[in-house]
């Protein structure tokens, strides 16, 4: 069994996006991503820290913009129409989940598509769908990416996806059936009555449901890559923050059946924000093309 390094694998890509962007700072422009948070949960400011560092150490500039909890949807939306006209900026990311007044639609649609690089606008999906050049998603992105880097058959497998969201389980089951990917996906959700009938058949499982330790270890074929997307806090009084992270897999008892495992933390995290930085110098490279 291998314990997937998401870590090292997307540092190469960091590596990447780093010489992309030294190569566009010599050409006079700075990739620049504007990050929107909207209130003071811990767990988003923490992702929108994490996201901002890793542009730093990339050579791009981020534009941090937080505003409070209470700013009212018109507000939040003008805000973002003026990011849409800074030519000074390359992309705009709203860190969801937002506070509850605001209508999520709203806000995802309001962002312009050429600079959509969480890849959740409408237009975006639908280039994804159709297979045109636009901006993918992140998490579903870096899974594939994932895959393809560790060089395990995923043509032909059948990956099973537990979870539907527009987020991670949707957008993946597209990508993963895309003609240069060629796996038979099949989704599971609240809705699919056994699960396990269904993950046990799967070469590659996939789980991002957000309920840790879902996946049980009689739930898993022997062999099966697992891929687990979850972060869940769990209340743990030994720990530092008082919590520990935990995926949607029990890791203990599905790694001795599993030949790869992503751990959580360490494994799909890394690959979301490598992704992100190839989006944001990708916006910028069209900006420069244009
Ligand atoms: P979400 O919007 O809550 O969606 C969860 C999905 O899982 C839903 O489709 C739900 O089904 C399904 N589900 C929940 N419990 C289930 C069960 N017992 N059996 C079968 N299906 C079940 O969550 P999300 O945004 O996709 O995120 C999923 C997890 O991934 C979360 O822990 C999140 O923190 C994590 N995540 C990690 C990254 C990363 O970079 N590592 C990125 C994004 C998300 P219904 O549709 O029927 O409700």
């Amino acid at each position: 069994m291998t314990i997937i390094d998401g870590k090292t694998i997307a540092r190469s890509i960091r590596e990447d996006a780093k010489k992309r962007t030294e190569t566009l700072r010599t050409q006079g422009v700075v990739p620049c991503l504007a990050v929107i948070l909207a209130g003071d949960d811990p767990a988003s400011v923490s992702y929108v820290t994490g996201k901002e560092k890793a542009l730093a150490e990339a050579g791009m500039a981020s534009r941090d913009i937080r505003v409070n909890a209470d700013i009212s949807e018109a507000e939040l939306l003008s805000l973002i129409a003026a990011l849409n006209e800074d030519a000074a900026v390359h992309g705009i990311l709203v860190q969801l989940p937002l506070p509850k007044h605001i209508r999520e639609d709203r806000v995802i649609d309001a962002v312009s598509p050429q600079k959509d690089v969480d890849g959740f606008h409408p237009a975006s999906v639908g280039n994804m769908v159709l297979g045109r050049d636009g901006f993918l998603p992140c998490t579903p992105n870096g899974i594939v990416r994932l895959l393809r880097t560790l060089a395990v058959p995923v043509c032909g497998a059948h990956a099973v996806i537990v979870g539907r969201s527009n987020l991670v389980g949707r957008p993946l089951s597209i990508l993963l059936t895309r003609k240069d990917v060629n796996a038979t996906v099949t989704v599971c959700h609240t809705g699919t009555p056994d699960l396990a009938y269904h993950t046990r058949q799967a070469d590659i499982l996939i789980a991002a449901a957000g309920k840790a330790g879902l996946i049980a270890g009689d739930m898993v074929k022997e062999g099966a890559v697992v891929i687990d997307v979850g972060v869940n806090r769990v209340s743990d009084i030994a720990a530092k923050k008082g919590y520990r992270l935990r995926g949607d897999v029990d890791f203990e008892a599905v790694s001795r059946k599993a030949s790869f495992i992503t751990p959580v933390p360490g494994g799909v995290g890394p690959m979301t924000i490598a992704m992100l930085l190839l989006n944001v110098v990708r916006a910028a490279e069209k900006t420069r093309d244009a």
